[in-house]
């Protein structure tokens, strides 16, 4: 069964006499554990895309089924619960929490869901410090530490509730091209230590190397699906 099902996915934005048609009428459908990016100029519909995915916004038309439910008629309360439960989300610019050490911004996802014994929440983030590769740097703050850094410890906060799907918009937008690959090549080796699902967006087809899926987008439309296989990694 697929993770995330679109069925002429549409969405407009209505402002006073104007209507912005940002996604017109999507068919796509991406499978568990996958590595997907969407990629397109900007203005191409990619963030009104993932934030559809991610519960943020509702279609104006079609269906989006994610992890077999049905998001497009969910309420808000009803959605804000699917995305505590299933996604983890990934900024461009890094939103970590600045009075939190790195352990905590971390540990926050799990303060939040349920009541977390202290010592299982205590080996969780360990161990999703040491998969980032920042097992030493739990004590610091956000801005004692690099913008690679930064984006390490974020994609730690999405997987720490082993949410089944991590949607990171543009996640490599505020780190230079060496860094950028890093991360992309780091969410991929979560995924497969994980099972996680990614989907990812840029608008540099320089870093989409990595991506086992890429979707084309262009102007509200999906141009071009290719699937590279895991080749790469
Ligand atoms: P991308 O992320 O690829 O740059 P977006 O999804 O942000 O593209 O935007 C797609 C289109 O939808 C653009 O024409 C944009 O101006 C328009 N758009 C996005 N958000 C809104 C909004 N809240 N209100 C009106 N138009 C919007
Ligand atoms: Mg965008």
């Amino acid at each position: 069964m697929a993770l995330v099902e679109a069925k002429e996915l549409t969405k407009n934005y209505i402002a006073g006499e104007i209507t912005v048609a940002a996604i017109r009428g999507m068919n796509f459908s991406i499978s568990p554990a996958s590595f997907v990016s969407f990629i397109g100029p900007s203005g191409s519909g990619k963030t009104t895309l993932l934030n559809m995915i991610g519960c943020l916004e509702s279609p104006t038309a079609g269906v989006l089924t994610v992890a077999g439910q049905d998001v497009s008629r969910m309420n808000s309360r009803e959605s804000a619960k699917f995305r505590g439960t299933h996604i983890g989300f990934i900024f461009q610019d890094f939103n970590l929490i600045p009075v939190l050490t790195v352990f905590e911004n971390i540990e926050y996802p799990l303060l939040m869901v349920q009541n977390w014994p202290m010592q299982e929440r205590k080996q969780r983030v360990e161990q999703l410090l040491a998969a980032v590769g920042m097992h030493d740097q739990g004590y610091k703050y956000p801005h004692q530490i690099s913008g690679g850094q930064k984006q390490r410890v974020a994609v730690a906060r999405a997987l720490v509730t082993r949410a089944e799907l991590v949607l990171a918009d543009e996640p490599t937008a505020n780190l230079d091209r060496e860094t950028a690959l890093h991360i992309i090549a780091l969410m991929k080796a979560m995924r497969d230590e994980f099972g996680t699902t990614f989907i990812f967006s840029t608008h540099d087809p320089k870093i989409v190397s990595n991506a086992e899926t890429v979707f084309t987008l262009e102007d509200g439309l999906l141009v071009a699906s290719d699937t590279v296989g895991g080749f790469h990694g």
